[in-house]
């Protein structure tokens, strides 16, 4: 297949998977547009990369559903000059779509031989803005802190409070709570005071694990 097709695939996803779903922000919609989703995907499930589907990454791991990306980006209300972490690196699709909407990124991976594959994909992207850690996520990434905006792609059973330590006033953080195998609540907090925060529900979904100190046990 050639690149064309790629494109031609990449702009049709973005026009009836997410736009028809809702998402507005002109930003996102343009680095959906931008990222070769199917470079973060193993050679085997480049002919499925716009595919309205989470689809199989190394590790036992995912590549989160395009339309799920693209909200997620899109709540964090992002407009350019902001320091940004994210969870779960996974495949670095995701980091690669953020690289495109905020001034830096620091993605955490907690499984070494995803962190070490996202780096080299992010790279061939020229993905300059995004460091990608091995770690456990759940204790965010405290070196870098604090955050203006913080999305974590697997779900926990609450949200860490190691998170919204490292987010700052006024910052948003991104995240699926609920059962470790079943359905979860993608939330949006916003940090409101230095103890205060709100909470937004914004659809119910199904996310692999957050596991580490603050998530489930690995
Ligand atoms: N954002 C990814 C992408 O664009 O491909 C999708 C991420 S996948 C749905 C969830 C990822 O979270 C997995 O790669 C998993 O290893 C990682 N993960 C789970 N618990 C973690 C933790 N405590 N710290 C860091 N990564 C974690």
């Amino acid at each position: 297949m050639s690149r064309i097709d790629f494109a031609a695939r990449r702009r049709a996803m973005v026009a009836q998977q997410i736009e028809a779903r809702g998402v507005t922000d002109a930003r996102v919609l343009a680095a959906m547009r931008a990222v070769p989703r199917e470079n973060f995907v193993s050679p085997s499930w480049q002919d499925e990369a716009y595919h309205d589907s989470p689809l199989p990454i190394e590790g036992k791991q995912t590549i989160s559903q395009p339309y799920i990306v693209a909200l997620m980006a899109e709540a964090l209300q992002l407009k350019g000059d902001e320091r940004v972490l994210e969870v779960g690196t996974g495949s670095g699709y995701a980091a690669a779509v953020l690289a495109r909407l905020a001034a830096e990124v620091h993605s955490v991976e907690c499984i070494p031989v995803l962190a070490g594959l996202a780096t080299k994909r992010l790279a061939a992207q020229g993905c300059s803005n995004v460091t990608v850690h091995r770690g456990d996520g759940s204790l965010g990434w405290p070196e870098a802190a604090p955050y203006d905006a913080v999305v974590v792609t697997a779900a926990g059973p609450d949200v860490p409070a190691a998170l919204k330590a490292q987010l700052k006033l006024g910052g948003r953080l991104v995240m699926p709570v609920g059962e470790r195998h079943g359905l979860q609540d993608l939330l949006r907090l916003t940090r409101t005071g230095e103890h205060d925060e709100r909470r937004e529900l914004l659809l119910p979904v199904r996310f692999v694990p957050l596991t580490g100190e603050q998530g489930w046990p690995g």
